[in-house]
């Protein structure tokens, strides 16, 4: 199958851009390495849709990874940046933009006693398992397979063969020595965690865990495994570290960890945070909190931390999350959810899976239930391609990569849905001729 995408103007800058930037992107799966071709080159947003170079228009199922929750350069974010912008860009000194972001997340999640805001997801856990640490003045970490807390030496680990728990480096240039304190346990094993404490609890520091999976497709969490997380770190004297990076603020207004069992002592945010602006945060209980520098020894800075236009744009964010959205993004979740198991039934494509968590909508072209990275594995990888380039040529832009989570945003109304039903019926049926 030949796709018709990208246009000419596309192919044109991605020659550029492979002249000067590593493999032409700043982060890699932006490359469509996952589903081959050239990648689309945007010029612009609004709302649902992003537009193309060359002019073309696609319906937008990836939000940036879920950040733009409200869809493309939501108008009342944009002016809070041009304001904020307008007074500065940075100060490398306070401003009362930042507690005033930290105030509307700790109003959502009381249990945030003390924030601090960095640049990044991956600097908000890196940094939150600092301060685990120090605290704990304990030096291992667990992690599950599968999870993704950012690109930071020590969480870039996997599970190694045979020892159990013996984590290998998952990237080049990450010495063995750096993971040696990085535990992995399968997601939705509690007998594996229980184990794992039982031999090595006492030198756990934190647990650090994605309360609903969405860095391998999306994978809930079973009943008994977040609670077996808290009652276990609990028995053990060790940390649990909420990884919410990607559904603090998506799944409701706040973080969802709680109503899913888990008790967390710190808290990882980003993404919507900062309202399209690169912001991460870490939070949680106030005595773990302040072993951070400078109330105490565990050292942590950032020239841009809490940027003005950063955390205006959170606020700005923040401020426009209403219940309403929150039920607009359901209902839209459910509406695709419901348009992908119709249009693989009519095409006869098995196996296909959806696992949806609200606006959190996982692919698989994998038979179900996905309970952790092996079963997400199995998802056929050709057949993601072929789905996600006819999808692609009739105007649908999903994640390039069949591990990503698809996002629905709040700008999508069952009028662009409907009107996508074509391009999700062109996916399926290219998608039929392989398997
Ligand atoms: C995206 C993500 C991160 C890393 O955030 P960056 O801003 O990309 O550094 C960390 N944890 C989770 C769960 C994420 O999805």
């Amino acid at each position: 199958m030949r796709s018709t995408s990208p246009g000419r103007r596309s192919r044109g800058l991605w020659r550029r851009a492979l002249k000067v930037l590593v493999g032409g992107v700043d982060s890699p799966v932006r490359s469509f390495r996952g589903v081959g071709g050239t990648p689309v080159f945007f010029a612009r947003g609004r709302g649902a849709y992003l537009f193309d170079v060359d002019g073309r228009r696609y319906l937008d199922l990836v939000s940036s990874w879920g950040a733009n929750i409200l869809g493309n350069a939501p108008p009342g974010v944009v002016a809070a940046v041009r304001r904020a912008a307008g007074r500065g860009l940075t100060f490398g000194a306070p401003s009362p933009l930042e507690h005033e972001l930290a105030e509307r997340i700790r109003q959502a999640v009381p249990r945030l006693e003390r924030i601090r805001f960095v640049s990044s997801g991956t600097e908000a856990v890196m940094s939150a398992v600092r301060a685990a640490r120090g605290f704990t003045h304990r030096a291992k970490v667990v992690k599950f397979a599968g999870g993704y807390h950012g690109h930071s030496d020590g969480l870039l680990a996997r599970a190694g063969s045979g020892v159990a728990h013996q984590s290998l480096p998952d990237s080049a240039g990450v010495p063995r020595g750096v993971v040696q304190d990085t535990l992995v346990c399968r997601y939705n094993d509690p007998a594996g965690l229980a184990e794992l404490f039982e031999r090595e609890g006492r030198s756990v520091a934190a647990v650090v865990v994605e309360p609903v999976a969405g860095n391998m497709g999306v994978v809930p969490p079973h009943d008994r495994f977040l609670e077996t997380i808290s009652s276990l770190a609990r028995r053990y004297g060790a940390l649990v570290i909420a990884d919410e990076v990607i559904t603090g603020f998506r799944l409701r207004r706040g973080t969802i960890h709680e109503r899913l069992g888990l008790t967390a002592d710190l808290v990882t945010l980003g993404k919507i945070v900062g309202g399209g602006m690169p912001v991460g945060a870490y939070g949680g209980r106030r005595d773990v909190m302040d072993v951070v520098a400078p109330v105490g020894p565990v050292y942590q800075a950032g020239t841009l931390s809490g940027n003005p236009v950063a955390m205006a744009a959170g606020a700005a964010m923040l401020d426009l999350l209403t219940p309403e959205v929150y039920r607009n993004l359901e209902r839209m979740g459910a509406q695709l959810e419901e348009q992908l198991n119709q249009f693989a039934e009519a095409e006869r494509v098995r196996p296909f899976t959806v696992q949806r968590v609200g606006s959190m909508v996982g692919l698989f072209f994998a038979p179900g239930p996905i309970q952790d990275d092996r079963g997400a594995r199995r998802s056929n990888r050709a057949r993601y391609a072929r789905f996600f380039h006819a999808a692609l040529d009739n105007g649908l832009y999903l994640p390039p990569s069949r591990l990503e989570t698809t996002f629905v945003s709040a700008a999508i109304r069952p009028s662009d849905l409907a009107r996508a039903q074509p391009a999700l019926r062109a996916g399926f049926r290219a998608a039929r001729g392989i398997g």
